[in-house]
């Protein structure tokens, strides 16, 4: 039976990374043979594989004394990750995310910081360099009431790791929060080097944002993201800026929808499979979307980079599938 939140690393010519989660209809199985481990359905083996290696950063603490894997971990299996703020404020006045189990995740294991200073990044990030493989950074907020404030945390910690990561300034990866209301600050964001901010609808159209995503429709919303997203898309040019979707939370055509008004408008769409996760709002009320659906929904991604001449997130070796990747190389 297949553990929840397990990662994997499959062997093959390159690297793919697949974050696999339990069902009770699930057909795989994981089989250790000898120093193997063995991915099998009904007998027969799919792939060999291999977990994670530990990030040897976690073996190390900030000047401050704080232990690295409080701070960071990788996305994958070179996305350097975290959040700045690993609270969420939604929860506070009732309002996460419906699939969101942040808040009930970190009260049951207490394994990170939740408010993290930028001075104890900037050090993560420098362990994380000098001891792994760093090829992508991941940096996500999107949990504060007061959008302001988190745009002023993410440019203190985009300021303060830029120069201790190793793209001369740059930030290469994506940078997730909600916008300010000011939307000229986001200027900011270009000059201090970030590659791809986002600001992830989740849920599309307007009304299922609104349900599946209730703080943010309320201290954002959903027409502030909008036109976040038109003056990023003035900054960068069409094809930097992402947005990610849930697939799974709402009819394929909805998601698809939301694919091609985000696509038509310069930004590149993408999507994570809804999962239920324990202790979220949902529970176990929606299931994971079937296999048609996925391949569906990737496959109407893949048809928009294409036709746009945009590319999927990072690559196959990072997110939590390679899915939008095998169908822009039409291998779904
Ligand atoms: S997904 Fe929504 S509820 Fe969860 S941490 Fe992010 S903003 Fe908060």
């Amino acid at each position: 039976m297949v553990d929840s939140c397990l990662k994997a690393k499959f062997c093959g010519p390159s690297v793919t990374v697949a974050s696999l989660y339990h069902q009770s209809q699930e057909r795989i199985t994981i089989v250790q043979d000898g120093g193997e481990l063995l991915l099998e359905e009904n007998g027969r083996i799919l792939s060999t594989f291999s977990l994670l290696p530990r990030p040897r950063f976690w073996n190390f603490q900030t000047r401050s004394g704080i232990p690295c894997r409080r701070l960071a971990n990788f996305y994958g299996a070179n996305c350097l990750n975290f959040n700045i703020y690993s609270g969420c404020q939604f929860y506070d006045v009732g309002k996460p995310c419906r699939f969101c189990s942040v808040k009930p995740t970190q009260n049951r294991h207490g394994q990170v910081e939740i408010r993290k200073l930028p001075q104890d990044l900037a050090d993560t990030c420098h362990l994380a360099v000098e001891h792994d493989d760093v090829q992508w950074y991941l940096a996500t907020g999107g949990s504060y009431l007061d959008s302001d404030v988190e745009f002023d945390r993410h440019m203190e910690v985009a300021r303060a790791v830029r120069d201790v990561l190793p793209w001369n300034g740059r930030l290469r990866g994506n940078l997730s929060m909600m916008p300010p209301r000011d939307l000229g600050r986001l200027a900011q964001m270009h000059e201090i080097g970030v590659d791809h901010p986002s600001f992830n609808l989740e849920a599309w159209p307007e009304t299922a944002f609104a349900f599946f995503c209730p703080g943010k429709s309320q201290y954002v919303g959903f027409d502030h993201i909008l036109t976040a997203y038109d003056s990023l898309v003035s900054l960068y040019g069409p094809g930097k800026a992402w947005c990610n979707f849930v697939a799974g939370l709402t009819p394929l055509d909805d998601l698809l929808a939301g694919f091609t008004a985000m696509a038509e408008r310069g930004v590149i769409p993408g999507a994570n499979v809804f999962h239920p996760d324990v202790g979220s709002p949902l529970g176990m009320s929606i299931p994971s979307p079937n296999a048609d659906y996925i391949v569906a929904a990737y496959n109407g991604a893949a048809k928009l980079y294409h036709r746009y001449g945009y590319k999927p997130f990072f690559d196959a070796s990072v997110l939590r599938n390679s899915l939008a990747n095998e169908a822009y190389e039409g291998l779904l």
